[in-house]
């Protein structure tokens, strides 16, 4: 702003100078005046770009210099006897600029300081009122006025057709960054899933167990329905490992993983909890209806065939289910329980289904589901 209004000042105070040399040489104007107004018209410009270039705050500085301008505009309007054109040059010219930077409010600014510098020649050489002015100089001025408007218009189109570029430019890109921000939202969506996947089954693993389980254990607490667990281990799976080799085993994984997520509800939760032991929570779940879905997933993957039939014999499951029906305190001591039922489970010969229960753990035999007393 302020280089810019020392570039227009410079060139307009150069017109206004030749107004008022012409005007100067009509009336016979001694060697003072032309000094001052030398100094005032075409030295002014530069300092007052200095000071404001130089001043703590620019913008301030130039608007006190776009004041002084007004108040300088008065003296000479005054001194000069209020020849017509000049002065509404002089003083409509001020108008602008001021309300350029201040609005309507500037522009009476403007008015005002006009007058107190014109107050001012008044108080000390007196009132002279000689509006006349020649013809050159009155068509010098209404040209002048007519090139300065002209540009100012020229100036506000500019600075509307910037202000639309930039604000086009803003718009593309701030939909770039918000699909840059969704391509990240998207990768970290991706990243948190990865993170909470078992890379062999694509179960979910021990990681978001932890969160869901104690998610699960308070939101049943808070409504007072019940919570189940199933604890399931693959029978002698070492010795599938020892007799297939690993990847066979890894094979069996990813075979009982599938079948332990077919028919589940939606807000079942199926967790490879470790090795070869799965873990599936149940929310709103009843001991008996719990202890039913293991002996399914039991009953089911037993059957010859139904995982990797190259093994040529059936996978045996052992399932310890708990309930907090029972009483669990916390999560911690849920999974106790279930893991209580699970060594029960192996303890009775493997290929069974175990319902805790606080009194004793009730087994279930591999073919007749009984329900707990
Ligand atoms: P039990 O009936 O008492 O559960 O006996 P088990 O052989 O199933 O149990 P044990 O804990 O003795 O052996 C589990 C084996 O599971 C040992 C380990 O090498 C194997 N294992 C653990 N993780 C993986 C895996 O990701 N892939 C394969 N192939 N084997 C695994
Ligand atoms: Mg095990
Ligand atoms: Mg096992």
């Amino acid at each position: 702003m302020v280089r810019m209004n020392h570039r227009n000042r410079t060139a307009s105070w150069w017109i206004v100078f030749a107004i008022l040399a012409l005007h100067f040489h009509a009336h016979g104007q001694g060697a003072v005046a032309w000094v001052l107004m030398s100094l005032q018209f075409l030295i002014y410009p530069h300092v007052v770009y200095f000071v404001a270039r130089y001043a703590r705050d620019p913008f301030k500085a130039e608007l006190n210099n776009l004041r002084l301008d007004d108040w300088c505009f008065g003296l000479w309007a005054a001194w000069l006897g209020f020849p017509l054109w000049v002065s509404y040059l002089l003083v409509i010219c001020g108008c602008i600029n001021l309300a350029a930077f201040r609005g309507f409010r500037g522009a009476l600014e403007a008015v005002a300081l006009s007058a107190l510098g014109a107050a001012l020649s008044v108080a000390v050489f007196g009132f002279r009122f000689e509006p006349d002015t020649t013809m050159p100089v009155t068509a010098l001025s209404t040209a002048c006025l007519t090139v300065y408007l002209l540009l100012f218009a020229r100036g506000a189109y500019t600075r509307a057709v910037t202000l639309s570029e930039t604000r086009s430019k803003l718009q593309k890109s701030e939909l770039a960054l918000q699909s840059q921000l969704e391509a990240v939202q998207a990768l970290q969506a991706q990243l948190s899933e990865q993170a909470n996947r078992d890379p062999l089954t694509g179960l979910y693993n021990r990681r978001y167990l932890n969160g869901a389980l104690s998610r699960e254990f308070d939101r049943g607490a808070q409504a007072g329905k019940p919570l189940a667990v199933l604890l399931i281990d693959i029978d002698h799976f070492k010795q599938i490992n020892d007799q297939f080799g690993h990847s066979i085993g890894d094979r069996v994984l990813e075979d009982v993983a599938a079948l332990l997520q077919v028919n589940v509800r939606p807000g079942d939760i199926v967790c490879r909890y470790g090795g070869e032991e799965f873990l599936v929570l149940l929310p709103e779940m009843d001991a008996g209806t719990a202890l039913n879905r293991a002996e399914g997933y039991r009953a089911e993957i037993s059957m010859p065939g139904a995982v990797n039939a190259t093994i040529g014999k059936p996978v045996t499951l052992s399932i310890g289910v708990a309930c907090t029906t029972d009483m669990a305190a916390n999560p911690q001591q849920l999974i106790d329980q279930a893991d209580e039922a699970l060594y029960q489970a192996k303890l009775g010969g493997r290929n069974r289904c175990v319902l805790y229960t606080s009194a004793a753990s009730t087994a279930i035999d591999s073919v007749d589901v009984r329900l707990p007393a």
